[in-house]
């Protein structure tokens, strides 16, 4: 192929790479279209990365080899054998991966290029590169509970964070201006690999998925830098959809939790609160067996099932299904109700049900389901917890006061599935438990849904 052919098929590929990464982000947005969205994404990479390796800028396969076989070794064995449940600090990992690699290049064309290159673009791809690298082994880190989970604070906390952080930004300052001073280059790689440790160090385990969506945007914005740096059209528009992308999501998830941005990144949600999870006292809960649940949900008209964490803990989503269908034979009405931030990643549950083939009309987001619960018989708790506590609707003192809640508490009989007494992620007690209408099956969710299947089947249809 000619030079300028060549150049003209690595444009249309960009092109077309850029066209299917848009479109892969649209059709990841409905369940219904979310399988789409990943082949899409898939195809615009492999034109992007075939785009990529046809630049007459390089001039040796070898290196690239390497880096393909080595990453591949390590990413096939991620991806097969990291269960769904890790997945946040799966996330984690790969943007610590994707944002070292940009910090990488940036030091090579610095060391390269100086005095020509554009130091501000690089000094910038640089900072947010180095930050969420650390940051996001951090994440990892405190998710994967290598590290405690628990947000660690003392006095005057924020002040040396932003101290550090301005004099790295100074520093970058002063590399712009005078891109020769390369002793002050190791200096502002050191404070922005310390400041991505320091920014985690106060934000607690339960507010990584949103703090990993934010990682996940600066890593964005560090390759679209990148792009800048490397004259790579695609670079920048990939990075800026993955910068965008991430912010929006960080965004939803605040909403769905009534926080600010502040809040979580310097609000040290689930520290040991005074009364947050304060004893039960004498209060009483009603347990019940799998076999009064299924006589109760065989008499019921409609049913709504609320899935959370536990259900992906125990990987119960197709005895989920199973329980859907015995019911939906019955003539029973049955939705799922979806919360925002159930499990520990957006979209955790959607992504379960349509694992065990669940159809998506079934699902009802919390707007929706939310007026729904009054005319409800039951409503089946499935390993949820703080997306179903009333607090948050009353109790001023609760940390999760003001988050939007699914109001099982409304329907006329409450079932609850989990193991024990034990809080959720927030840590705090729920008071769904111990109220009259509410029946708590202690068991893992697997194996108690399992039962109540099984039992259903020896009920009389009605
Ligand atoms: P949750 O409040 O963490 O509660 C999960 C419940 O599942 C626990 O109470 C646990 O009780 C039970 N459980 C665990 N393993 C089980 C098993 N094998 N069988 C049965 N039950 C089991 O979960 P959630 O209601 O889904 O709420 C999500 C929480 O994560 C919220 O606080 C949310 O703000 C936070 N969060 C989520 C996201 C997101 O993107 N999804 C992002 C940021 C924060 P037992 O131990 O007694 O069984």
């Amino acid at each position: 192929m000619t030079e300028p052919v060549l150049a003209n098929a690595i444009d249309v590929a960009y092109i077309a790479a850029a066209i299917l990464f848009i479109l892969a982000l649209k059709w990841l947005s409905a369940p219904a279209t979310a399988r789409r969205g990943v082949r899409a994404g898939e195809i615009g990479m492999v034109l992007a990365v075939v785009g990529a390796l046809l630049r007459h800028e390089i001039v040796s396969y070898q290196w690239i080899l390497v880096a393909f076989f080595l990453g591949s070794a390590v990413g096939i064995p991620m991806a097969v054998f990291m269960p769904m449940t890790a997945v946040p600090q799966r996330t984690a990992l790969s943007h610590a991966f994707g944002a070292l690699a940009a910090a990488l290049v940036g030091t090579a064309e610095y060391y390269l290029r100086t005095p020509t290159l554009d130091a501000f673009t690089m000094s910038a791809q640089m900072l947010l590169g180095f930050l969420t690298f650390t940051g996001s082994l951090m994440a990892f880190g405190k998710l994967q509970e290598l590290l405690p989970t628990r947000p660690i604070t003392y006095r005057g906390q924020n002040v040396v964070n932003l101290g550090l952080l301005g004099l790295a930004v100074a520093i970058a300052i002063y590399l712009v201006a005078d891109p020769g001073a390369t002793p002050l280059f190791p200096v502002f790689a050191g404070l922005a690999l310390v400041f991505g440790v320091l920014l985690i160090i106060p934000i607690g385990g339960a507010d990584m998925p949103t703090v990993i969506s934010l990682l996940n945007s600066y890593a964005g914005l560090s390759a679209s830098a990148m792009g800048f740096v490397l004259d790579n059209k695609l670079l920048i528009i990939a990075g800026a959809l993955d910068g965008a992308s991430g912010f929006i999501l960080s965004v939803i998830m605040c909403k769905a939790m009534n926080r600010s941005f502040t809040n979580v990144l310097f609000g040290a949600f689930g520290s040991v609160q005074a009364g947050a999870a304060a004893p039960a006292g004498e209060r009483t809960v009603r347990s019940a067996t799998p076999e009064d649940a299924a006589s109760i949900l065989a008499a019921a008209t409609s049913v709504i099932i609320v899935p959370g964490y536990g259900m992906a803990v125990a990987q119960a989503q197709h005895k989920v299904r199973e329980l859907y269908e015995a019911l939906t034979k019955r003539g029973i009405e049955v939705r799922f109700a979806i919360h925002p931030v159930a499990g520990r990643m957006p979209g955790h549950m959607n992504v379960l049900l349509a694992e065990a083939e669940i159809p998506y009309d079934r699902l009802v987001e919390m707007e929706e389901i939310n007026p729904e619960f009054p005319q409800t018989d039951v409503a089946l708790v499935i390993g949820a917890n703080d997306v179903t506590n009333p607090a948050a609707r009353h109790d001023t003192s609760s940390p999760i006061y003001g988050m939007p809640i699914l109001d099982v508490d409304r329907a006329k009989t409450v079932m609850v599935i989990k193991r024990s007494m034990s809080p959720g992620f927030a840590g705090v007690e729920n008071e769904l438990y111990y109220m009259d209408k509410t029946l708590m099956l202690f068991g893992d969710a697997k194996a108690v849904v399992g039962e109540m299947v099984k039992a259903l089947s020896s009920v009389a249809h009605a």
